[in-house]
């Protein structure tokens, strides 16, 4: 490492809140799949700055794009109507089949207003504030207070207790653990439809259409955090979509914008009509006019390049690899995924395989620490994931 990346990174951490361990790189400049650090070293990058750069970085359409909508008006404040908002609005709606769309800035505020909107809801029908929510263990849903009570880790949970509202956790793929927690008072159930951070665990479809029935005959609201599993990571554009049911209430972020701060709560024209009103949620940023042409452009990129074809024909490609090495490895127990969200699991800590991962020019990130995930590019060839598992094959 030369001496101005060591001073940059001294600089970082004395200023900066250490609530990361960072890796000890500085990043400069992205092209397609490959990132450069201050020193000029290249990095294949297989965490795509944590599943959001579905076409690779430095994309000239979308720079383009975002250049333009600078110069002619970055912000209004949601007083007024802007073009990029409503075209973000009609594509995702359209892409989602969701009847209802509220833009946020991250994922965490697209959680917090899916939470709001399930409560509202129920108080609308009994007028009680004693609505509860089922979440699922090794859930991740953000870290603001309301996305962290449903989020199923209690380490990132115990020293912020008590958090928003009533929440109960059932075991995810579990149905029965869930129809246990069920009763009159429960709101809404809320889960990733692939589990990322706590592990890749894609819902089982029998599991999330019992789930969806339940909810119906209870009036339960189904909310699906379609985060980073959404976006067509898994193959369809959002990963329930491939599992014969709806949500109620849908989140999505990450690649929505596609590296500008951005994220979605949407809803069904049903739970529209009854539930949030005027004056009852709000944001400054969110929706703005760089953001949402930023998600507009995103949505056209998506068919020009083919985006759901390409994790179609990659993202088996990439599971069948990983497959292959888990039998070759014994430290590695299995594989599991869909699309291009895959993980590996080992039967060991996988921070050393990470850390030598990138010593030889390679970016993984982890979920979990047993768990080594692969989130991509979603325009990533066969031949960058031959020449990631080369890579990896040596880092093992
Ligand atoms: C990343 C993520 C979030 C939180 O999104 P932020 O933009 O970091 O607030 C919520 N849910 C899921 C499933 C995520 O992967």
């Amino acid at each position: 490492m030369s001496e101005t990346m060591k001073n940059y990174i001294e600089e970082a951490e004395n200023a900066l809140l250490h609530t990361y361990n960072r890796y000890q790189i500085v990043l400069e400049k992205g092209d397609g799949v490959y990132l450069y650090d201050t020193d000029g070293k290249k990095y294949l990058d297989f965490m795509a700055g944590i599943a959001v750069f579905a076409f690779g970085y430095n994309n000239k359409a979308y720079n383009d794009v975002l250049k333009e909508q600078i110069d002619k008006l970055i912000h209004t404040s949601n007083y007024f109507y802007n073009v990029p908002a409503i075209e973000a609005a009609k594509k995702l709606t359209k892409a989602s089949g969701m009847d209802r769309v509220f833009f946020t800035n991250s994922g965490a505020e697209a959680v917090e207003g899916a939470l709001k909107a399930a409560i509202k809801y129920a108080y609308l029908k009994d007028g009680a504030h004693d609505h509860e929510i089922i979440a699922m263990e090794h859930s991740f849903h953000g870290r603001t207070m309301g996305a962290l009570s449903v989020t199923g880790n209690p380490k990132y949970r115990d020293p912020f207790e008590p958090l928003a509202g009533i929440v109960k956790f059932a075991k995810f793929n579990d149905f029965a653990s869930v129809e246990e927690l069920v009763n009159e008072k429960t709101c809404a159930i809320i889960m990733e439809t692939v589990q990322g951070e706590g592990g890749i665990y894609p819902a089982e479809a029998e599991f999330l259409q019992k789930v969806r029935t339940l909810c119906d005959k209870m009036d339960i609201l189904l909310i699906l955090d379609e985060i980073q599993s959404g976006m067509g990571r898994t193959g369809t554009m959002f990963a329930w979509q491939d599992y014969g049911v709806k949500p109620d209430i849908m989140t999505s972020a990450k690649a929505l914008t596609c590296g500008v701060p951005g994220g979605a709560f949407l809803m069904t024209e049903h739970v529209a009509q009854n539930s949030l009103c005027a004056g009852d949620h709000g944001t400054t940023y969110g929706g703005n006019p760089l953001a949402a042409a930023a998600t507009s452009k995103v949505f056209d990129l998506y068919e020009e390049l083919d985006i759901l074809n390409n994790v179609k024909e990659v993202g088996p490609y990439l599971a069948e690899k990983l497959e292959e090495l888990a039998a070759e490895f014994e430290c590695i127990e299995s594989s599991r995924g869909k699309g291009l969200m895959q993980g590996l699991v080992f039967n060991k800590p996988v921070g050393d395989i990470i850390a030598r991962a990138m010593d030889k020019g390679l970016i993984l990130i982890n979920a979990g620490t047993n768990i080594i995930r692969f989130v991509p590019a979603l325009t990533i060839t066969k031949q960058n994931v031959d020449e990631m598992i080369a890579i990896l094959k040596e880092c093992i």
